[in-house]
């Protein structure tokens, strides 16, 4: 039998035409999925994660604003998501963070939300989803110099150098690898990935985004997480069961994530 696995990081409810979720769930099961979180990137996207995660008792949901609609987070909106937040199948806050790779929102935009994304998952115990591109320093700058909660979350689709993971793993960080640590041209994300202690690994699809290879530029979906499990286990020399293990127990440990067996 495959080994076990959960989708760290996924958006089920923005799979393209002809990819109905919950098809797309009985396929993953069958890989070996155990659960799955599903992240909010807007008050739309929040809501579609919760009621997904109320109809499936292997979904869990996320509420945030992504940094890249940072521009929408005010007294009305932040209020709406913490109401959102409340939502029993709610495990964490995000996705959240700062993307310095397109000029707009502007930098004080995303880092105003990202504060207050912070200051909610603080207030409600509930770890954060982070997303971080060409943003590190600052990111690290504004996390030291708030109170996060404990355990503070994970940098998903981390995408930064060994430097970054290592600043990340000490301020508690889990960090979580997607299809783009199988890329043939990623073999800077491969170090990274020998590197991170195996205790703070996690794994995602980030679909209907990053398809792993064999599948890269396909419609991504949580059934080829397997393919991302494969590539860290060559590459730290871990063996695939333990490793699949290890990393099920560390995404439960973190999302607080209720046992569960495989069917
Ligand atoms: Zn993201
Ligand atoms: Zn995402």
């Amino acid at each position: 039998m495959a080994p076990g696995f959960i989708d760290s990081h996924a958006h089920l409810n923005l799979m393209p035409e002809g990819f109905a979720p919950d098809e797309v769930f009985l396929r993953s099961m069958k890989a070996g999925l155990e659960a799955l979180v599903n992240v909010g990137t807007n008050i739309d996207h929040s809501r579609e994660s919760i009621s997904l995660a109320e109809k499936n008792p292997r979904i869990f949901a996320t509420v945030g604003l992504h940094p890249s609609e940072a521009h929408l987070w005010n007294d009305e909106t932040s209020k709406t998501i913490a109401e959102l937040a409340r939502a029993p199948r709610v495990v964490a806050i995000g996705e959240t963070g700062l993307d310095f790779s397109y000029p707009e929102p502007s930098r004080e935009d995303q880092e105003r939300a990202f504060r207050g994304h912070i200051a909610l998952a603080l207030s409600l115990s509930l770890p954060l989803v982070i997303h971080c591109r060409d943003a590190f320093d600052r990111l690290f700058a504004i996390l030291s110099e708030e109170r996060l909660p404990s355990p503070p979350g994970v940098l998903h689709c981390f995408t930064g150098d060994e430097k970054s993971a290592r600043t990340a793993v000490g301020l508690g960080f889990y960090i979580s690898f997607s299809g783009i640590v199988t890329f043939k041209n990623a073999s800077s994300l491969r170090a990274v990935a020998r590197i991170v202690p195996e205790d703070r690994v996690l794994v995602e699809t980030d679909c209907p985004y990053l398809a792993p290879v064999p599948y890269r530029g396909k419609t991504n979906e949580p059934a080829f997480i397997p393919e991302i499990l494969n590539t860290l286990s060559l590459e730290t020399g871990r063996e695939l069961s333990d490793l699949s293990l290890r990393i099920v127990r560390n995404t439960r440990t973190l999302f607080r994530l209720p046992a569960a067996d495989r069917p």
